[in-house]
């Protein structure tokens, strides 16, 4: 046990709240990391804990969270789309989406949202903010993640959305999937073979898909081919965060990209569930942030 965790198991007490993440696997979850410093810089009486929960445990797990007192806990792969049916209420975005990442107790309730959205836009709003009205976007993959950035395009605004995907069946079903969100008509799905079309146009490029993560660190979604007709300016966004940067972030900025890596995102769908379970405007973003640095060793 190292001295940063001997300071947590000393700091609880019998009436310490409970936070946590659920997921399967949930050890490489960074949550618990920046969560916990937070937790400790505003001097609260919480602990945050990861919980491996199998998919066919996830309804005696979240009755469970109920019976002992749970305050929030957040929401990984895979249980983003299969605790919705668990939840009493979800909020319009999680609707919209049709993915959970953050569920609260309230009452006797358990009410689900999606902070991704909002962790994903936070870059694009303050430090990279624009007029995005007149600006297209192409989303690289149809995942998990990719539903979020959808969202997050809709809400900037962004005059085209366009999202890539390699399996025609997979993307008929990703595109299926939305016909009941109000989002359904702001985005057009394409194959990958469309990409040398979209390229040329596109001002937000953002890579959804795993390719390039640590440690396949010289794998790229794009080549220095696909992007070498990216117009001037364009900003390149790669929800991965290890390696920094990523391949694609380098490959990109070589044309004269902006790059942001998924760090910040990470920090602020994290800062953006904690104002939620603690019911409180502001969280300490700041050690957060220097917090998953430290322990990723950035
Ligand atoms: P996911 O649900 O497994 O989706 C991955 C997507 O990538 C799928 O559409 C998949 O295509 C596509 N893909 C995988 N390999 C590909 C390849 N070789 N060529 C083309 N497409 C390929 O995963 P996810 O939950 O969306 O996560 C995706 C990435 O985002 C991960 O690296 C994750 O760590 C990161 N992420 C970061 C944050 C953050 O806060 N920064 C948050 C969420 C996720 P198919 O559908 O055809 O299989």
């Amino acid at each position: 046990m190292n001295s940063q965790n001997y300071n947590y198991c000393q700091s609880i007490t019998g009436k310490t709240q409970l936070l946590g993440v659920i997921g399967h696997p949930v050890e490489h979850s960074l949550s618990p990391v920046m969560h916990n410093v937070a937790l400790a810089k505003l001097g609260l009486d919480y602990v945050y804990l990861p919980f491996p929960i199998a998919p066919e445990n996830l309804a005696t797990a979240i009755a469970g969270f109920a019976t002992i007192g749970v305050v929030g806990f957040s929401v990984t792969i895979p249980h983003k789309q299969a605790i919705i049916p668990l939840l009493s209420e979800i909020s319009p975005i999680a609707q919209a989406i049709g993915a959970v990442n953050t569920v609260t107790r309230q009452g006797n309730k358990w009410v689900g949202t999606n902070t991704d959205v909002e962790g994903f836009i936070a870059p694009l709003q303050t430090t990279y903010q624009q007029d995005w009205s007149q600006k297209k976007a192409v989303i690289l993959g149809n995942g998990g993640a990719a539903r979020a950035i959808v969202a997050g395009c809709v809400q900037l605004g962004l005059a085209e959305i366009h999202l890539v995907g390699r399996n025609i069946y997979k993307l008929k079903d990703f595109r299926q999937s939305w016909q009941n969100s109000p989002f359904a008509d702001k985005f057009q799905v394409h194959s990958w073979e469309e990409l040398p079309k979209l390229i040329p146009q596109a001002n937000l490029l953002v890579n959804t898909t795993p390719i390039g993560m640590y440690p396949h660190i010289d794998d790229s979604p794009l080549s220095s081919d696909d992007m070498a007709n990216l117009p001037s300016g364009v900003i390149a966004y790669d929800l991965i965060y290890i390696p920094k940067p990523t391949k694609f972030l380098q490959l990109a900025e070589k044309q004269g990209a902006i790059p942001i890596d998924g760090l910040e995102m990470l920090v602020q769908q994290g800062a953006a569930a904690l104002k939620i379970w603690l019911q409180q405007e502001t969280v300490p973003v700041d050690e957060m942030r220097q917090a998953l640095q430290n322990h990723l060793g950035l």
